[in-house]
């Protein structure tokens, strides 16, 4: 996605090259604009019995569940962006997590990268972010998981493979 206006002034950009790409300078400060996505991490949250951690968000479905997903922070690696955003919306305290693959999503022109987190079963916060949080087995999670206008199905199915 390229800005049009700089961020920092709001100087109305140029056209250069950096190396091989195509980026945007503000004439006034200097500061250099990629044509990049936003990032936003997505994570199936996985506890030591096998159970997945789902999230009720009623502005998304009111009869369906999702997977964690936030925006990444400036600042803060992918693994961190994770660990947060589980621990925000779930509670949950983050032992580890495996990258499984990432998509683009062209609509809001983000890069959606996707993990698996692992965490050990703890109670639920008191999350405003979410209306509500289920663990559920595997073999339910195809009934319950939102799959239109929403990529929480999608990410499910990729992370099955390594699921138990
Ligand atoms: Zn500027």
């Amino acid at each position: 996605m390229f800005f049009k206006y700089c961020g920092e002034c709001g100087h109305k950009l140029d056209d250069i090259k950096c190396g091989d790409d195509n980026c945007r300078i503000c004439p006034s400060c200097k500061k250099i604009y990629g044509n990049n996505p936003l990032p936003v991490v997505e994570a199936l949250v996985v506890n030591e019995y096998n159970e997945i951690l789902l999230l009720k968000q009623n502005y998304i479905s009111n009869t369906k569940w999702t997977v964690v997903t936030g925006y990444m922070q400036d600042g803060e690696t992918i693994e961190e962006a994770v660990a947060r955003e589980v621990k925000e919306e779930t509670g949950q305290i983050v032992t580890n997590c495996k990258y499984i693959s990432s998509y683009y999503f062209a609509p809001k022109h983000l890069i959606m990268i996707g993990f698996i987190a692992y965490v050990k079963k703890e109670q639920f916060a008191d999350s405003a972010e979410v209306d509500d949080l289920k663990w559920y087995k595997i073999e339910e999670i195809d009934n319950v998981i939102a799959r239109e206008n929403n990529c929480s199905g999608m990410h499910f199915d990729m992370c099955k493979k390594y699921l138990c």
